[in-house]
């Protein structure tokens, strides 16, 4: 599966630092949401990216849940020995392409969506308290972008010594598009918006300063990053799903030999 991702930040129009943190470094995608006022944020997002990015670079998509909860302790661990950051925490969501499959991470608010033949999928849940009065169906999404309690968290990183992780592994489509972002996007702009900016025209560079653009003009409260993803079926992908319905081309024939032969 081929891969098409673009990243962006913004500070927004109201907080006067940045404390997302995001990795774009394919097949590594990850968007980190800090909080915990002054430096606290900043730091606790930090934390959570390099120590997955080191992570990731030593033992690949596996070690990415283990390196979380690392990254948790260390967070605790530094909030308790340095009073500038006490009290600091950060969402996490990550997702790793292996081969066909987008391996997803997540603890907090930020979220994952796939935009697949048009229609928006949420892949993760908020671990806030109005998002599972959501999942109960005792507030409606709209009620809850606006709920005065929204911010609460009832799970990320810097919180708990015993962090549960969710995992999802989704096989990717061609076509297929995924945005990571932090709650600084989707509690300013509805899904359907975020639906009809990620299936317009335009690569993922574009998509993302048209997302960034929107949450700003809706009033831009909180820093906002997004990551998209753009998926293409590679030719060999091809060739493989239709190697037994169609007649294959003198080329596609002399491949599947190769491949063959290769077989013990
Ligand atoms: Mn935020």
């Amino acid at each position: 599966m081929k891969v098409d991702a673009a990243a962006a930040t913004d500070v927004g129009l109201v907080r006067d630092h940045n404390e997302d943190s995001y990795i774009l470094d394919t097949p590594l995608y990850v968007v980190a949401d800090g909080m915990g006022g002054h430096l606290g944020g900043e730091v606790a997002s930090s934390i959570a990216i390099e120590t997955v990015r080191e992570r990731f670079k030593e033992a690949g998509a596996e070690a990415v849940p283990d390196a979380v909860r690392e990254a948790n302790d260390a967070i605790l661990e530094r909030g308790q020995v340095d009073a500038e950051v006490t009290g600091m925490g950060t969402t996490f969501t990550s997702a790793v392409l292996t081969a066909t499959t987008l391996n997803i991470a997540h603890v907090g608010d930020s979220r994952a969506y796939l935009l697949r033949d048009g229609e928006l999928r949420l892949l993760t849940d908020d671990h806030t308290l109005v998002g599972e009065m959501v999942r109960e169906g005792s507030l409606t999404e709209d009620q809850a972008r606006v709920h005065p309690r929204r911010s609460i968290l009832v799970r990320a990183l810097g919180i708990e010594p015993n962090i549960e992780v969710d995992r999802l592994a989704l096989p990717v489509r061609d076509g297929d598009r995924v945005l990571l972002c932090s709650d600084g996007l989707n509690s300013m702009i509805t899904d359907a918006a975020i639906a009809e900016i990620l299936a317009g025209e335009g690569i993922p560079a574009e998509a993302c300063q048209r997302l960034i653009g929107a949450a700003r003009d809706a009033g831009g409260t909180d820093n906002i990053t997004v990551i998209v993803m753009g998926f293409t079926a590679e030719p060999t992908d091809v060739i493989d799903s239709n190697a037994e319905a169609t007649v294959p081309s003198a080329e596609a024939s002399g491949l599947i030999d190769r491949l063959l032969r290769r077989k013990p």
